[in-house]
């Protein structure tokens, strides 16, 4: 028996049938992307059941060079959560087990959560004791909270709330060599040397495993009022976006954009997702004011005025809450509905937001002249500046044929924004797919600081090897 496969019986015996798969189809949901981009090969996939078990399953990989690929809900969009291992001979760890939500104290606004409990079942349990978990995404019904806290997700608060790290409190971390920093605070004000949760935060698995964390809750809002705009272009969407700025502040809680495209594919694809408005606008907005109860006389004052003054060519508030996810309807579809336009060649970029329309122009002219006949599909949190700016193919145009073109058009989408003051990878991560940007991109001072922190904290290069650095 060699090293590899003793340690792989020791960890049968750690977590027992039920935390063990082995058999092909078993694993298989286990070790393919979400998009189906990556699809990857392992030993064993395993499900600790306690923080516990998994410092002893994680000193032993340590030990044996039994690599391991940390997984929550596995809808990562970089090929992070799937392993790469070129012998197929580590290990996927999935949190899946580690689903209790150990306490919830309303006093303090707190929540402490095991790493594998789904978003959504979090913002329920929130709201069971009157408050919210505010980080809200497309996938919240199938993303564990570890895999948000290790990818910092974004999500459609951000403008109001922060990305998920602003919403951690405090970390229980299983380290490489299976020692255990249990880092479970809930404190708001913590001024005792490095702050040690932000390495692991964003880290997509690289440097441990979290396995529980302190989460804030926030009061609800007493009020929520959603809209939908069509404008004639980004100029005038972002008008909109600077006077509710000024006039509500953060009472603005999405302001989510979408080009005429995406609106389109996903009114036509998805079921039961409906355009309110008669004639087609070339972007629209999707804006959330939540506040008091006042705020729906502000929001359309708001964008009365935007009528007037011709920056808006149509409005539609939602007079209930069924109108209004509705509305949320369509921008949740987009994803999906991308799936049915074949090909697409995406990126997750974000700039300044007084940059957007600059980016969306030039970025225009560079797929007309780079990539004739591709269907441009810009949506996303424009409040942010974050936007998917994703290239649907030709029609007709054979879709293997045309993902041939992913890097050639992802290196000339980067490069421009880079040379605009952006980020390459505004709130997916860098997983397996922006490794090589990270290396053209990045500073030589900020690779070596990442290097060394990675040889600091994970020597032996077991935790999600072939990802981030
Ligand atoms: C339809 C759809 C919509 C989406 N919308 C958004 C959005 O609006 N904003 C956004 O930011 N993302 C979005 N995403 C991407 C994805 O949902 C997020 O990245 C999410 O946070 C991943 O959580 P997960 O549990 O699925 O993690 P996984 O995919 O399982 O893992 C993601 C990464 O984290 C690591 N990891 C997972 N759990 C742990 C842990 N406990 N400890 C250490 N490392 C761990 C993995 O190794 C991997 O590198 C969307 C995805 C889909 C499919």
């Amino acid at each position: 028996m060699t090293n590899q496969s003793i340690a792989l019986q020791k960890i049968q015996n750690i977590v027992g049938p039920q935390g063990w798969i082995e058999t092909k189809g078993g694993m298989e949901p286990y070790l393919r992307e979400w998009r189906g981009r990556y699809q990857g090969a392992a030993a064993a996939v395993i499900s600790p059941k306690s923080t516990n078990e998994m410092a002893r399953v994680l000193k032993i990989c340590n030990k044996a060079g039994l690599g391991v690929v940390p997984q929550g809900g596995n809808t990562g969009l970089v090929g992070g959560g799937v392993p790469d291992f070129p012998g197929g001979d580590g290990i996927v760890i999935s949190t899946q087990r580690l689903n209790v939500i150990r306490d919830i104290n309303p006093l303090n606004q707190t929540m402490t959560v095991e790493a594998g409990v789904i978003l959504a079942h979090i913002q329920q349990a929130a709201k069971d004791v009157g408050l919210l978990f505010p980080l809200s995404l497309g996938a919240e019904g199938t993303c564990c909270i570890g895999g948000n806290i290790s990818t910092n997700a974004g999500g459609v608060q951000v403008l109001r709330y922060g990305n998920t790290r602003d919403l951690v409190l405090g970390l229980e971390v299983v380290l490489a060599d299976g020692r255990t920093w249990d880092g479970l605070r809930s404190l708001r004000k913590d001024n005792t040397g490095y702050d040690l949760k932000h390495l692991f935060m964003g880290a997509e698995g690289s440097l441990g495993i979290i396995t529980a964390a302190v989460l804030k809750l926030y009061s609800r809002p007493q009020a929520k009022e959603t809209a939908l705009c069509g404008c004639a272009n980004a100029g005038n969407l972002l008008e909109i976006f600077q006077r509710l700025n000024t006039s509500v502040g953060n009472t603005l809680s999405a302001f989510e954009i979408m080009n005429r495209f995406s609106l389109e594919i996903a009114v036509k694809h998805v079921l039961a997702v409906n355009n309110p408005f008669e004639n087609p606008h070339s972007q629209y907005a999707l804006i959330e004011l939540s506040g008091h109860d006042g705020i729906r006389s502000t929001l359309k004052y708001i964008l009365d005025q935007a009528l007037e003054d011709g920056l808006i060519a149509d409005a539609f508030i939602a007079k209930s809450r069924a109108e209004s996810d509705q509305l949320w309807a369509i921008r949740h579809a987009i994803p999906e509905a991308q799936k049915h336009e074949g090909g697409s060649i995406k990126h997750d970029i974000s700039v300044p937001v007084s940059s957007i329309e600059e980016f969306l122009t030039r970025a225009s002219d560079l797929v007309e002249a780079n990539l004739p006949g591709g269907r441009i599909c810009a949506f996303g949190h424009a409040g942010d500046g974050n936007i998917h700016f994703n290239i649907s193919q030709p029609l007709g145009a054979d879709t293997d044929a045309y993902l041939k073109n992913w890097d050639t058009i992802n290196r000339i989408i980067h490069d421009l924004i880079v040379s605009i003051g952006g980020s390459f990878s505004a709130e997916h991560g860098i997983g397996q797919m922006k490794r090589g940007d990270l290396k053209r991109y990045k500073s030589d001072v900020e690779l070596d600081l990442m290097r060394a922190l990675k040889k600091a904290l994970d020597p032996c290069n077991t935790m999600n090897p072939g990802k981030v650095i």
